[in-house]
């Protein structure tokens, strides 16, 4: 859980970054995963099935097959030139040759009576995966394409952004969410010969063995659904927790989207979730480390601030201060600058040896939380650090902060605070909103539509015409 929990984390760091840029786009049945690729392609790899294979090729997201095999156990390794030749694992036996100069050596588990025959592939570890795969001679060994049914790999994706546990009404917008998205980047990786990496460059996805009982349910529920505003395909970015209000995107990311604006985020139990709330220190000494390691050679760093929040209340520009200059950062770059100390652009700056008043804080479950000063009252003091003060709840004594050279940056917030904020969608949830009543209101002006390829299209008409003469 922790691993799951560590690499959703990475996920909306990483989302971040992205650009919000809008495209034409394609309903697909299959979707072209890379596995094993680049500096990770492997020399070779061994294929279990319990119903053996059928080997063929991959004509892009479509396998033809030309062989079938019920051996059990396989190993793909390099042939001469551009070809990959099929051993049975026992015998050495050569079961099948092909030359991936132009299409992929294809191979898809048999299908067996009764549920889904799945395939364990083994070349670092050993990891199932729903499909079939594509595999490919190159210079440094052969990669390794997993062509998966887009739900399918839907299934393998969810539980590694949102905990399965969470109300399934959450999950099913974060389902048309990675729908939305895994659309909205078919062929990112096309040079490499796939549509999406399984990292968090795109979407983190390992196969069946991430899958949870509550990955099912959302994915089925929402098939074929996806996310318009009029014809285009939303760009359904999302983060973990956002406070108050989310973020117009042209305050983070620049350029304006109708359905990336701020909407209250209400239902989001800010105060309660993982980082909902967070103050981080960070000294001159590291600022200035972290200033240079960045390319701004501004001598050593002696103040930051805030020169513009927006109306969400987040920072728009941020002046840092050095002994030989000063740099502005805007929008996203004023939680990424010094993303150690921010993990949100919601974040107000106190310390750097500038503060005109005491920072208190208040020792509670919670751990040391700072006080703004106009919600409590100083009795008294006792030397330099410490204050006894009393709020509208309790009189206490409040450890003073020195008037030191640390930077303290207090905010709320994980993440880019645009579209939706999980723990907002989870709250909704809770509260009776349904997967498509959270989906609008976090992307102002959508709606959910279904979907289909063109092929189940021209089977249905054929369904609809058999039906009519059937009719009569
Ligand atoms: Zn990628």
């Amino acid at each position: 859980m922790k691993k799951i929990l560590s690499i959703f984390l990475i996920l909306i760091l990483m989302i971040s970054t992205c650009s919000v840029a809008v495209s034409a786009w394609e309903m697909v049945d299959f979707m072209r995963i890379g596995i094993y690729y680049g500096t990770n392609a492997r020399a070779e790899y061994t294929l279990t099935s319990e119903t053996g294979f059928d080997l063929g090729y991959y004509d892009g997201r479509e396998f033809i097959s030309e062989v079938e095999t019920y051996d059990t156990q396989m190993r793909i390794v390099k042939g001469a030139g551009s070809y990959l030749s099929v051993l049975n694992l026992g015998t050495g036996e050569t079961l099948y040759s092909f030359d991936t100069v132009n299409y992929g050596l294809g191979v898809v588990p048999k299908e067996k009576d009764s549920g889904e025959q799945m395939m364990k592939i083994t070349a670092k570890a050993t990891t199932t995966y729903r499909g079939g795969f594509d595999f490919k001679s190159v210079s440094n060994g052969i990669t390794a394409v997993n062509v998966v049914e887009l739900d399918d790999y839907l299934y393998g994706v969810i539980s590694r952004e949102m905990s399965p546990s969470w109300p399934k009404e959450a999950l099913k917008a974060q389902a048309v969410c990675a729908r939305n998205f895994a659309l909205s980047k078919l062929g990112r990786h096309k040079d490499s010969g796939f549509d999406l990496c399984n990292t968090v460059c795109c979407q983190a996805y390992s196969g069946v063995d991430y899958e949870a009982a509550g990955s099912y349910a959302p994915v089925d529920e929402t098939s074929k659904e996806v996310l318009l505003y009029e014809d285009e395909l939303v760009q359904a970015v999302y983060s973990s927790s956002m406070g108050e209000c989310t973020e117009d995107v042209k305050n983070v990311w620049g350029s304006k989207v109708p359905y990336l604006v701020s909407v209250s985020n209400e239902y989001e139990d800010t105060a309660n979730v993982n980082n909902g709330i967070w103050e981080n220190t960070l000294s001159k000494a590291r600022a200035t480390e972290i200033m240079n390691s960045k390319g701004y050679n501004i001598g050593t760093v002696t103040d930051i601030t805030a020169l513009e929040y927006s109306e969400a209340g987040r920072v728009l520009r941020l002046e840092v201060k050095g002994t030989k200059g000063s740099e502005i950062f805007t929008k996203e770059r004023c939680r990424t600058i010094f993303a150690e100390a921010t993990l949100s652009q919601m974040y107000t700056i106190s310390g750097g040896g500038k503060v005109s008043y005491p920072v208190v804080y208040t020792l509670g479950a919670k751990g040391k939380q700072s006080v703004s000063l106009d919600k409590v009252y100083v009795l008294g003091a006792e030397g330099e650090t410490s204050f006894y003060a009393v709020s509208d709840k309790t009189t206490q004594k409040l450890e003073g902060a020195t008037m030191g050279d640390d930077f303290i940056f207090s905010g709320q917030g994980w993440g880019h605070g645009v579209g939706m904020s999980q723990y907002g969608a989870k709250g909704m949830a809770e509260a009776g909103f349904t997967y498509d009543e959270i989906l609008t209101h976090y992307y102002d002006g959508t709606h959910l539509e279904r979907f289909y390829t063109e092929e189940e299209e021209t089977t249905d008409e054929i369904e609809e015409v058999t039906d009519g003469l059937g009719d009569e």
